[in-house]
Parts: C-alpha cells; structure tokens; sequence
C-alpha cells in the first residue's frame, strides 16, 4: 500500500518522519475505510442466506454510498434508511443520487423517529415495510467491521510508532487496535463535536470483537472546527494548501481534520523525536460533490 512521505515543516522541527498511508486508493470504486468495514459483513449476510442489505445514515454519508456500491458489485439489493424528511432533501444530493443510481432503493425517515433507528419497535416496522435484510448500524461499525480494519496493520508493511486516524463510529480506530494487538501507539481524532463518549464506544467494541481493551491508544477531541460535517473557512484553506503541497486531496469531514490535528500535535512536541508516525487516508471523497454544491450556494 501507497505510503506517501509528508514533508512538512512542523514534522522536520520535530525530527518526526510524517508519511501518509493512501488507504483512498486501495479500490477504485470502494476506496477506504468503509470498505474494510464492508467486507466481513457481506460474507456474514452471505453466509446467512441474506439477499438485502439494509443501513443507516445521513444524507452526506459515506457510509450509506459505500453500501450503494458494495450492492451494485456484489448484485445484493441495498435498502438505505436516511435521516430526514424527502421532501426537504429535493432535489437529492449527489450522494444521495449517486446511491439511487447504484441501485439504493431510499427510505426517508422523520428525525425524530431516526434517532430510536435502533431500537426494536423501530427496526421491526422498518423490516416490515422493507423486507427481510441483514442490518447494518449506521457509519457501519458493529464488531464484523473490525476484522476488515485490523488488516490494514497487516498491509502496512512499513516501521512506525504512531498510527493515526479520524474517528467517526470510532470503528475504524477500533479495528486498527485489534490489528495493533497492543504494539505501537494509535491515536484517534474525532470529527465530531462532544466525542469524549467514543473511548467507551471504542473500548466496548475491542472487548466484543477480541475480549480485550486496549490501552495504547489516545483519542483527540479538539480538531472537530466546529462539529461534524461544518466545513469552515479556515478548514478549507487547510485543505486548498495541504492539495498544493502533497497533490493529495483530503475529504471535508474526516482526513481534513485528522491533519489539522497531526499537525498542531507535531508543533506542540506530542511525537516522540526520532519516531515514524503514519496518519491515515481513509477516503471519503464522495462527500466532496454535495459540499461543492452547497458552497457554491449562497447561504
Ligand atoms: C466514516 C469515516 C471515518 C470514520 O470512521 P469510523 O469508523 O466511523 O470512526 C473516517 N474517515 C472517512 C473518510 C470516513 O468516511
């Protein structure tokens, strides 16, 4: 796998080697974590005899993209349940467009109703409705989500001593643990707003998945500019520059912060002088097409 040094001033003053891991260029239609998430559960929903997959999120998810496309490579039919009402998401975004295009067949669900999504009563009236179909939680991180995640470690054939990502779910993070097994340090910076509750999440699912919770780990909660999804001015600056210098292209939720943060913790003196640290590009550029439309409305 592509591992791309970054030269950047804040690393060489830190005698830190930077290199970015290009995990967004892994598959040419299902690039990044969400894929590695994917993975085990299709074999699951396979082995269960499931022709339908059915998942959450909101309308900018990448999440519920991925699944549209794992739908249309793998010929399972997807079901895609998302946040809102229809008729305040016309005409659909072009993630949204994108997943009918692949097939999702779209069900809108009024927020409040969303937010008890996983809930018995709930995910029995959806079942219902839209047929028999194996579940998969929003943003895709149940315990089946690790093992596609923990072999990105394997993959990275490379010696390092931090490896780092941005956390949503926090499954990723928690899939890498299990593939770390304790060695090195992993740190996890989150994109949303108030994330202090993901350590449990992510301890929670390190338990379940292997019967261990893991302690080389640190979760960074104040790079999320603003809360999730909010794309500010400063962000984007960042992201116009780090394309300039690298020629790589961060994702406006997720990879864009985790640099901000690498990089403020390289100038703060957080590496260890003389370490290797590897950040990683989870991908996500889909949700580039909607933010592009929306920046270029006037608000
Ligand atoms: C979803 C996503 C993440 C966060 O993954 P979690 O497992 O939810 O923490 C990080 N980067 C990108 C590009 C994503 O799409």
């Amino acid at each position: 796998m592509l591992l791309q040094p970054l030269h950047e001033p804040a690393a060489d003053r830190a005698g830190v080697q930077l290199l970015l891991l290009r995990d967004d260029l892994t598959h040419p239609e299902l690039p990044g974590n969400k894929w590695r998430k994917l993975k085990y559960n299709l074999q699951e929903a396979r082995r269960l005899g499931h022709h339908t997959l059915l998942t959450f999120g909101g309308a900018y998810s990448n999440h519920l993209a991925a699944v549209a496309t794992a739908g249309r490579l793998t010929g399972l039919r997807t079901v895609g349940v998302v946040r809102g009402e229809e008729l305040g998401q016309l005409p659909l975004n072009p993630t949204l467009a994108q997943a009918r295009a692949d097939g999702m067949e779209l069900h809108f669900l009024d927020r409040a109703t969303y937010r008890r999504k996983h809930e018995p009563a709930v995910l029995d009236q959806l079942l219902h409705t839209l047929g028999p179909a194996y579940i998969l939680p929003e943003g895709g991180s149940n315990t089946l989500a690790l093992p596609g995640c923990a072999e990105l470690v394997q993959e990275l054939k490379a010696d390092f001593d931090y490896l780092c990502v941005a956390c949503g779910t926090g499954g990723t993070l928690a899939g890498l643990l299990t593939g770390l097994g304790g060695q090195h340090e992993a740190l996890g910076v989150a994109a949303l707003k108030g994330a202090d509750f993901l350590r449990d999440d992510i301890n929670q699912l390190t338990q379940q998945a292997t019967g261990t919770t893991y302690t080389n780990w640190t979760l960074h909660t104040a790079y999320h500019g603003g809360g999730y999804a909010r794309l500010s001015p400063e962000l984007l600056h960042f992201v116009r520059e780090f394309e300039q210098r690298h020629g790589v292209l961060l994702d406006p939720i997720y990879t864009s912060k985790l640099l901000v943060g690498v990089l403020d913790l390289l100038e703060r003196g957080y590496f260890r002088r003389g370490s290797t640290v590897v950040a990683v590009h989870t991908g996500g550029l889909q949700a580039w097409a909607g933010f592009r439309e929306r920046l270029t409305l006037p608000l």
